[in-house]
């Protein structure tokens, strides 16, 4: 089973009418997706209520449900007040994922700032660890935390960072951002073996499990010196990665993972193009 849906809202979905999020699943159900990320990434103040109803209706519709925590979020900050504050954010996204009944949760987990990245990573771990023991004794622990491949430099969270952190217990997936990948390497991610080289990296530290079931983000994506700029569509092919190579690589594998589009306004609209590459690709790759 392989899993499709938009990062938030379309544009589309607000110009035909709807207001509220838990309106989503039905639509998206309608579209031909089946997975869905709602986004926390501003705030975590959700009421129970309203995560619970989004959570029924995605039931009804066979939606998979992820939740972005916050953006704020910052791990490796060396304020120690700062850092605790982060790992009770992500305390208050797994609630809500709880509430919701998503599997998953996907983290930025923070900055280098002036630091090493060594002395940054230094500073996250004991921090996630922190917060897988606390989700443990708050009977949060069947839910995943996927911590997210970063598109700007001065981010922590470049591929081999990411697997680190996900070392540390089995409930944790990489979110692989393939935009970020894109943007953090200056557009190197354009072969069939660029992309099957992530997966390999992704399963030599992880094994196959991880890498076949990874939580993944797909955009276009412009970016400068530093990394991401502005994400875009499936159809602004002046900016780079591409799907098609992902989608080969996916389907060679029999992967099955959760694929969230994060394109600009046309997010879901455009997993729908990339659930149709995908499916081409299996009838003929
Ligand atoms: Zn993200």
């Amino acid at each position: 089973m392989i899993w499709f849906g938009p990062s938030g809202n379309s544009e589309s979905f607000y110009r035909e009418g709807n207001r509220h999020s838990w309106q989503m699943p039905l639509w998206l159900k309608k579209m031909g997706l089946n997975a869905y990320e709602y986004q926390c990434n501003k705030g975590v103040n959700i009421k129970k209520e309203t995560a619970e109803k989004i959570g029924e209706e995605a039931k009804k519709a066979g939606i998979r449900m992820s939740i972005h925590a916050p953006y704020y979020i910052n791990l490796a900050s060396t304020d120690d007040k700062k850092r605790e504050n982060s790992v009770q954010y992500i305390l208050k996204t797994l609630q809500i994922a709880d509430w919701m009944g998503a599997g998953r949760i996907v983290v930025h987990t923070g900055t280098v700032g002036k630091m090493s990245r060594e002395k940054a990573m230094t500073l996250a771990l004991p921090a996630l660890a922190q917060a897988l023991k606390e989700a443990d004794a708050s009977g949060l622990s069947g839910i995943s935390i996927c911590p997210e491949v970063l598109g700007r430099i001065s981010q922590l969270g470049d591929l081999d960072e990411i697997l680190i952190m996900c070392g540390l217990d089995e409930r944790m997936i990489p979110c692989v951002d393939f935009g970020h990948v894109y943007a953090r390497s200056f557009g190197a991610l354009k072969t069939i073996d660029d992309y099957r080289r992530i997966f390999d990296a992704v399963e030599n530290s992880l094994g196959k499990e991880r890498a076949d079931k990874l939580h993944i983000h797909f955009s276009r994506v412009e970016f400068t010196d530093a990394g991401e700029r502005k994400h875009h569509t499936l159809d602004e092919t002046e900016y780079g990665p591409d799907f098609e190579p992902l989608a080969k690589v996916l389907a060679e594998r029999n992967a099955e993972p959760v694929i969230i589009c994060e394109s600009r306004d046309r997010m879901a609209e455009d997993a729908l193009k990339m659930k149709h590459i995908y499916e081409a690709c299996l009838s003929s790759c």
